[in-house]
C-alpha cells in the first residue's frame, strides 16, 4: 500500500471514528474501502465485519459474526451507527496487529 494513505489511516485513526458501510451480502466485496468498517448483510442475519487491516499492511481482516461460526464476534451499533467489536482483534500472523473496535474508534493493543 502506499506509505502516504499508510500514515494517513494511522493519524486519522487518532482522531476520527471509522464509519459503518453495510452491504447486502454473505461476504466482503472485492473492492475493500479504505477507513470504512463494511458489515455484511443478508437474509436479516449478520454474516460478518470486515475492514483493512489499520496497521497499513493492506491485509482484509474478516470476522465472522454469525452464531455458527468459532470463532465469533459480537457486534453492536452505537445511535450514530459506529460499530463496536468484542472481543479484540488479533492476528496471529503477518502485522500481529492487536486491537479492539469501540464505537468505531481502533484501540491499539501494546
Ligand atoms: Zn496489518
Amino acid at each position: 500500500m502506499n506509505i502516504f494513505f499508510k500514515y494517513l489511516t494511522l493519524i486519522l485513526d487518532k482522531f476520527l471514528a471509522r464509519s459503518t458501510l453495510i452491504v447486502n451480502g454473505d461476504s466482503l466485496p472485492k473492492k475493500m474501502p479504505i477507513r470504512n468498517i463494511v458489515v455484511a448483510i443478508e437474509s436479516d442475519e449478520t454474516w460478518c465485519v470486515g475492514l483493512k487491516c489499520p496497521c497499513g499492511c493492506g491485509y482484509i481482516i474478516e470476522l465472522p459474526i454469525i452464531e455458527e461460526a468459532k470463532p465469533r464476534w459480537d457486534i453492536s451499533l452505537n445511535s450514530k451507527g459506529k460499530i463496536t467489536l468484542h472481543p479484540s482483534v488479533f492476528l496471529k500472523r503477518g502485522c500481529k496487529s492487536h486491537f479492539w473496535i469501540k464505537s468505531g474508534r481502533i484501540i491499539w493493543c501494546k
